[in-house]
């Protein structure tokens, strides 16, 4: 049995006379780290804090403002490693379905609890929680600072990695999706996560996609020239679509490097999409008019918006890898998937599922007749140097494992 005072604990309820009424219970089975919040902005500025994070949340789901659901998502953008109790007075299948979709973002539930809530029930899903197994322990990201990410992108520290997109029907890869990693002199490989927002949040995020988008477009006419037709997509912040240059810099980087507007793909995240409305509107849809591709990213994470979703002309629309792996054996993941899916035949999009990481996954989009497939069961990111090699064992194993004999359109 763990030591009840070593497990930091929050409430998060709207409701003051809940709060106290949990603090009470939780006092009396001994444990004493009890931070109560009443609204889910407060609570996050506590798991912000790397001194005071809980390792344990009582959530309530009914909450004005930022309810329940909003604010695990938030927890995710956060790598929370830590452990849920859900609290509502909503009837049990609701509660069911909320535990469900929580652990499908991989964040541990213990279990739910109903209004009014009882103290032996909350005793014994307490009774459940350990501390997070070390390979879940929140790996200490270094922060860096706005200099170091302005040095790193003057100085050619950034590089470009690429993930193939591969055709479902025929295994034909037909495009690569240019991931960014930041060679750091002492530290080695970083990932984005970790400097992405901090050029954001410092206004050195129009460098960085320059950087990268040259560096990609140089690589897709490299690919074109070797007989490569690959479309070649771009991550663009929201923070890109927010000056209209936006347009003439994406254009003339294009024709200077020869690269048809066709074959860059622009994938933007539909949360931060919805957020902002006119100026990213009006770049997306005149980058369109020029025939640039435009992906919407991560669908089905964010507050989407389908009339936005209408608004902007969009070619193709990503499935988040969240609701695509083990979409075969999970219904709440596969319902999302599902809906996905015809939402974006509907609107005639292209779909491409992330995150596909075995051949259970793979084999649902080809039965569901998902256009494009990505993930690590194809290939995880890597340097364009390893793309040849790499291109020639696919091949092989589709000519073996999918028996599909045109594997390079
Ligand atoms: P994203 O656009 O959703 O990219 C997909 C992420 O999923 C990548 O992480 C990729 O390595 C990872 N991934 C690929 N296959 C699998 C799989 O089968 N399973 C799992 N679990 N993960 C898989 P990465 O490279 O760390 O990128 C993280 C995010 O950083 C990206 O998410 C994108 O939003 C952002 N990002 C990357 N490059 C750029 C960039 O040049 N500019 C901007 N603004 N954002 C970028
Ligand atoms: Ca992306
Ligand atoms: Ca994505």
């Amino acid at each position: 049995m763990v030591k009840r005072s070593a497990v930091t604990i929050l409430a998060l309820d709207d409701e003051p006379f809940m709060l106290k009424l949990l603090a009470r219970m939780l006092t009396n089975m001994g444990f004493t780290s009890v931070t109560l919040c009443d609204n889910g902005h407060t609570a996050l500025d506590q798991i912000d804090d790397v001194n005071v994070r809980p390792n344990l949340i009582l959530l309530d789901l009914n909450m004005p403002g930022m309810d329940g659901i909003e604010f695990v998502r938030h927890l995710v953008e956060r790598h929370y490693s830590g452990s849920l109790i859900l609290i509502s007075g909503e009837d049990e299948r609701m509660l069911q379905a909320a535990e469900k979709l929580v652990q499908a973002h991989r964040i541990q539930v213990l279990g739910h609890l109903r209004k009014p809530v009882k103290p032996e029930v909350l005793s014994a899903l307490l009774e459940k929680w350990t501390p997070p197994a070390l390979d879940n322990l929140p790996v200490t990201k270094k922060v860096y600072g706005a200099d170091e990410v302005y040095a790193a992108i003057g100085s050619g520290q950034l590089v470009n990695y690429y993930q193939p997109k591969v055709a479902v029907a025929t295994a034909a890869v037909v495009g690569v999706e240019t991931l960014v990693r930041w060679r750091h002199p002492v530290d080695g490989i970083i990932l984005p996560d970790q400097f992405i927002g901090v050029a954001e949040a410092h206004g050195l995020i129009n460098d960085l996609t320059r950087t990268v988008l040259t560096s990609a477009l140089t690589q897709a006419k490299a690919w074109q020239e070797a007989g490569l037709a690959l479309r070649v997509a771009v991550n663009i912040s929201m923070d890109n679509l927010m000056s209209l240059d936006f347009v003439d810099f994406v254009t003339e980087l294009a024709t200077k490097a020869g690269v048809p507007p066709q074959g860059v793909v622009l994938e933007v995240t539909e949360s931060r999409l919805m957020q902002d409305t006119r100026a990213p509107l009006e770049i997306l849809t005149r980058l369109r008019l020029k025939r640039f591709h435009l992906s919407i990213d991560d669908f089905g994470t964010g507050h989407s918006s389908l009339a936005q979703l209408r608004d902007i002309p969009f070619d193709e629309l990503k499935i988040d890898q969240g609701f695509v792996h083990r979409a075969w054996n999970d219904e709440t993941l596969r319902a999302m998937y599902d809906a996905s899916l015809a939402l974006a035949r509907q609107l005639g999009m292209e779909v491409v599922a992330e995150g596909v990481e075995d051949r259970n996954d793979w084999d649902l989009l080809q039965r569901t007749g998902c256009d494009l497939a990505q993930g690590s069961f194809i290939s995880i990111p890597m340097p364009a140097a390893e793309f040849p090699i790499w291109l020639k064992g696919w091949q092989e194993r589709a000519r073996t494992e999918f028996a599909s004999p045109d594997v390079l359109s």
